[in-house]
């Protein structure tokens, strides 16, 4: 996904980079998650309209019926960002052209001359560069864990990343499903499967802080969606904020640098947790057979 974000400022006409990407995904894996193959139903994304398009270009209009609060179906992600390795042209090549798919770097090496040198499969290609950029991302390679008695299970076992490819929800052999892990991808696996009429037995390690947070679609104040009103500059202030560049302004000075502000910023997360909390209301009746109120986070929301 990075690539994209990346490669206009080199790519700009002044700086003419010659910039490639080599990436192990498969040709039409534009973008590691929202890939054609990777795409489901269920699968939403979590950041709004405003929050998934470049500022060059605008993501296409999404039909009101398809938005939750600004909320959309990743497929739209997925054109968005097709459209966009072709539409992008620079030194008279498009960004598509640029990336190597189905090309999984097995070595980096740094020459004497300070250059990198990057050998890939197939082919044992070898590529030199004098700018490298790891950006393999942390949830590229699925993790399967051994589970005892995997060998003699009969029934179908998948990793989310083949979730999409796979048909099992159609098929009525099918009536039970067991979901492993309390994140993302799992919520929409569950979710999907109850949708789709299965029973569906949600598998939380104990310790792993609970299934992640929930939290409500709606925003405060001028903002429709949550995620707008959280990554304002303001909202941001609250926030440890690892990501920042550059000094910290006067306010964050206060809020982290302060008893009185740390006491600011604690209270203010607080209320957060408890509103969300709320408004799930994970205690509610008609949660109580299906288990609903196990899905109340075993740790604060932040
Ligand atoms: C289910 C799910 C839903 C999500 N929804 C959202 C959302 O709605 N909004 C949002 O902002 N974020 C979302 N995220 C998070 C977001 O997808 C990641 O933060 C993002 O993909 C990370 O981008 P990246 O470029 O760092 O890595 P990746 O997107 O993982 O890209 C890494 C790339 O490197 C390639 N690669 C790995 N090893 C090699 C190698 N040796 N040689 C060559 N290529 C290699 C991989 O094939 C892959 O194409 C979601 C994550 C998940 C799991």
């Amino acid at each position: 996904m990075r690539f994209r974000a990346l490669a206009r400022p080199h790519c700009k006409p002044k700086r003419k980079s010659n910039l490639c990407s080599l990436t192990s995904a498969f040709p039409r894996c534009v973008c590691s998650l929202s890939e054609t193959e990777r795409i489901y139903d269920a699968f939403w994304t979590q950041t709004p309209t405003s929050m998934a398009e470049f500022s060059d270009r605008k993501l296409p209009p999404i039909p009101a019926s398809e938005q939750y609060y600004n909320f959309f179906p990743a497929k739209y992600v997925t054109a968005y960002l097709e459209s966009y390795l072709d539409s992008h042209i620079y030194n008279d090549q498009t960004l598509r052209s640029r990336i190597r798919f189905s090309t999984t770097v097995t070595k980096i090496s740094k020459l004497p001359n300070k250059t990198w040198q990057i050998t890939c499969t197939p082919n044992s290609q070898v590529f030199t560069t004098s700018r490298l950029i790891d950006a393999t991302g942390l949830t590229s390679l699925p993790y399967i864990p051994n589970i005892p008695g995997q060998d003699s299970f009969r029934g179908l076992t998948l990793h989310h990343k083949s979730f999409g490819e796979s048909s099992f929800l159609g098929d009525p052999n099918c009536q039970h499903v067991a979901v492993l892990g309390g994140g993302k991808s799992a919520a929409d696996v569950a979710y999907a499967a109850a949708k789709a009429g299965k029973s569906v037995s949600w598998i939380i390690r104990e310790g792993g802080n609970g299934p992640a947070a929930f939290l409500g679609a709606e925003g405060k104040g001028p903002y429709k969606n949550a995620n707008d009103s959280f990554y304002t500059r303001f909202t941001a202030s609250w926030l440890p904020n690892p990501f920042r560049f550059g000094q910290p302004t006067w306010m964050e000075r206060f809020l982290h640098g302060s008893k009185v502000g740390r006491w600011m910023v604690r209270k203010m997360w607080e209320r957060v947790d408890r509103e969300n909390r709320k408004k799930a209301a994970f205690g509610r009746d008609e949660g109580r057979e299906n288990g609903f109120a196990s899905l109340e986070p075993d740790t604060p929301y932040a």
